[in-house]
């Protein structure tokens, strides 16, 4: 057994200063209260001056560090997952683009190759984005890949690897169908690159479409008589919505009124990062199209943003100082909205029965320490002493 000690717990609706996390294997098995006396264990960290919280879970992300889920090699993804450990990411959907089916078998492939033999952040599902979108929509996906909502295609991806979201323009001839088949087979379906009109996405709900995918960014925008998407966000409580918390995708005021207006429990940080996130600025490449990335900022030669390279600590820390709003609430937005969202169990809570999928943050949100089934997989310190 291991003891975490003097650490700030950090929870949905829990801050507790001083307090001590016991952990068995894989599983948290109690939380000590200041004070309270904490078992003999054969291992003790000291965590004074830090605050522990649920392991982050990223259900957005194309890549880091030179590796892009497109690459189609377990390396790749193997890369992804040891960079988004030391963001305090403990699970992640492999995010894919519009593609060719092939391309996308081999990025599932690839996916499942890792999941085999994980050795850094955890991959529940895979979120396949695209290529069921709207061309006039379609950001940074490749435009001559996009075509129609395709149960029988998704169906053998599944096969490969479990899916867990589908992000499309429900406008798309044949959306309604597919997002009911979707729900029905428990794949989570999410609107993105989308000019659908705000009864459109009534339709798309009333199949079962739950989440926003980068609310805001490539739908339609909020008009006083028509309030589209951006609306939708505003308007349902039973919406989910992406965000991408750079101060770009969605600016610092937009930020600000997003949590002012929506429930908490309806807001989910993602990075969207791409593979060019914890690199020097230059040109990079997204599902073949050629980007470049200046002062953090990933943009086409047409001007689009081309996914990010924010890292997930740095957007917690973003509406913190933004928002103000205490961080037993903001953490929810960190892997308990998704989990709960995606039904996924024993992510997002420091509590006993849960996962010990846990990161230790400074007051500043760096990230210090990253345990994965009660496994230190990152710890920075020792990152800097063999540097
Ligand atoms: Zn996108």
């Amino acid at each position: 057994m291991k003891l975490i000690k003097n650490v700030t717990v950090v929870s949905p609706d829990v801050y507790m200063p001083k307090a001590s996390i016991l952990v068995d294997g894989d599983i948290i098995i109690k939380v000590f209260a200041p004070g309270k006396e904490t078992p003999f264990t054969s291992e003790v960290i000291d965590g004074e001056g830090l605050m522990a919280m649920p392991g982050f879970f990223d259900i957005h992300t194309h890549g880091t560090l030179g590796a892009d889920v497109m690459h189609g090699e377990e390396e790749a993804i193997r890369k992804i997952a040891k960079g988004k450990i030391s963001e305090g990411v403990t699970s992640f959907l492999p995010t894919t683009l519009t593609a060719p089916f092939e391309d996308l078998q081999k990025a599932m492939r690839a996916v499942a190759d890792y999941a085999e033999n994980r050795a850094y952040a955890k991959v529940p599902g895979v979120h396949i984005e695209g290529p069921y979108i709207n061309e006039n929509c379609a950001g940074a996906q490749n435009p001559a890949f996009i075509r129609l909502p395709n149960t029988q295609e998704i169906e053998a991806l599944n096969n490969l690897y479990n899916i867990s979201v589908v992000s499309l323009a429900v406008e798309k001839q044949g959306a309604m169908e597919f997002v009911h088949d979707m729900s029905k087979q428990g794949i989570m379906c999410s609107a993105a690159h989308t000019a659908a009109t705000y009864h459109q996405l009534k339709s798309a709900k009333r199949n079962g479409l739950r989440h926003l995918t980068h609310y805001c960014n490539q739908m339609t925008p909020l008009h006083h008589r028509e309030i589209g998407l951006v609306g939708a966000g505003i308007m349902e409580s039973d919406l989910k919505l992406e965000l991408i918390c750079d101060k770009i995708h969605l600016s610092p005021e937009m930020i600000q009124l997003i949590f002012k207006v929506q429930d908490i429990d309806n807001l989910m940080l993602i990075t969207d990062s791409m593979e060019a996130s914890g690199l020097e600025d230059g040109r990079y490449d997204i599902g073949g199209l050629a980007v470049n990335v200046q002062e953090g900022v990933a943009t086409l030669d047409s001007g689009n943003l081309a996914g990010s390279t924010l890292k997930f600590n740095v957007g917690l820390r973003n509406i913190y100082q933004l928002t103000g709003i205490p961080l037993e609430k903001l953490v929810k937005t960190t892997s308990y909205n998704q989990a709960k969202s995606l039904g996924m169990e024993g992510i997002g809570k420091i509590e006993a029965g849960y996962k010990a999928d846990l990161v230790l943050l400074d007051n500043d949100f760096e990230v210090v320490q990253t345990y994965i089934d009660g496994e230190l997989t990152y710890d920075a310190a020792s990152i800097q002493e063999h540097q």
